[in-house]
């Protein structure tokens, strides 16, 4: 497994990967990795002959320079994981190497960026689409794998990609779960064990609440519902709502013209839980 820390040999490594005729699949990533990201880079090799994956903790995307300070960092954790997966070669820049002095293009998506993460993490998705793009570009990668975990983001980054003709498919992974249902993520560590025990709630009502709609259920009172029972349980819940699946616009009752998702962040002590599931 090639490590490029520098953009010239990432170019050299990709360069000697495309000679050799082998497809390149990307899977971008903050570090930190678990089970989830191991998903994305079998879900990758089953789409290229070659995979990359990279990692970097994009500050761009961070609005409180807090929770940039405590995101997990764990390199060798992380390198050995990509080993065992299989992959080919990790980019992992370093912060001027990515956004030298003087950067100043920024991509910005409207449509799928409004509302939701978008409201709770102004310029977020600003900072997710320009990393997108430059790792995009900078791989030459054929197909970049992204995690449902992350819906919002993943409608995005396929807008952007669509809306700038770069030729690259994007793949969608399933979200990887607990076996209580939590979906896992990096922050989860950050848990104390009573929260910890208490998290799959919000899968929990969630599955309840998209059965209940998919039922007939009227949806303001199943949301509503859904919201009153996690407060009640700790939650401090952002929110819970019904939207159509790519556009990420809310609905106040069923579509009957294409997929929808329910979709929900809410805190629990100082982690901020996400999650999504279609209905
Ligand atoms: P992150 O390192 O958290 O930025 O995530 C990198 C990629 O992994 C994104 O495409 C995420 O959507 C994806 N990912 C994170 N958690 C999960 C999960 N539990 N299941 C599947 N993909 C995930």
């Amino acid at each position: 497994m090639q490590i490029c820390r520098d953009l010239p040999s990432l170019r050299a490594a990709t360069a000697a990967l495309r000679a050799a005729s082998r497809r390149l699949a990307l899977v971008p990533t903050m570090g930190a990795l678990h089970e989830g990201h191991v998903a994305l880079v079998h879900a990758a090799r089953g789409e290229a002959d070659a995979v990359a994956a990279s990692i970097f903790v994009n500050p761009l995307q961070f609005n409180a320079s807090d929770d940039l300070a405590r995101y997990p960092r764990d390199e060798e954790g992380d390198l050995a994981k990509l080993r065992a997966a299989g992959c080919d070669l990790v980019w992992m820049p370093p912060v001027e190497a990515m956004y030298p002095p003087g950067s100043a293009t920024v991509i910005e998506v409207a449509g799928p960026s409004a509302g939701w993460e978008g409201d709770a993490r102004p310029g977020h998705f600003r900072g997710v689409a320009t990393v997108c793009c430059k790792l995009f570009l900078q791989t030459g990668a054929e197909v970049a794998a992204f995690g449902e975990k992350d819906w919002q983001q993943l409608q995005v980054v396929t807008r952007m990609a669509a809306d700038l003709d770069i030729p690259i498919h994007i793949l969608p992974v399933p979200t990887v779960r607990e076996a209580d249902g939590l979906a896992l993520s990096s922050r989860n560590r950050f848990l104390t064990p009573e929260e910890r025990a208490t998290a799959p709630l919000l899968h929990r009502v969630m599955t309840e609440a998209a059965a209940a709609i998919a039922g007939g259920a009227a949806v303001p009172g199943t949301l509503a519902a859904g919201g009153a029972r996690l407060v009640a349980a700790g939650f401090a819940p952002d929110y819970l709502a019904l939207v159509e699946a790519e556009t990420l616009r809310a609905l106040d009752a069923p579509r009957a013209d294409g997929p929808m998702r329910l979709v929900a962040a809410a805190r629990l002590g100082t982690v901020r839980l996400l999650d999504n599931i279609p209905v």
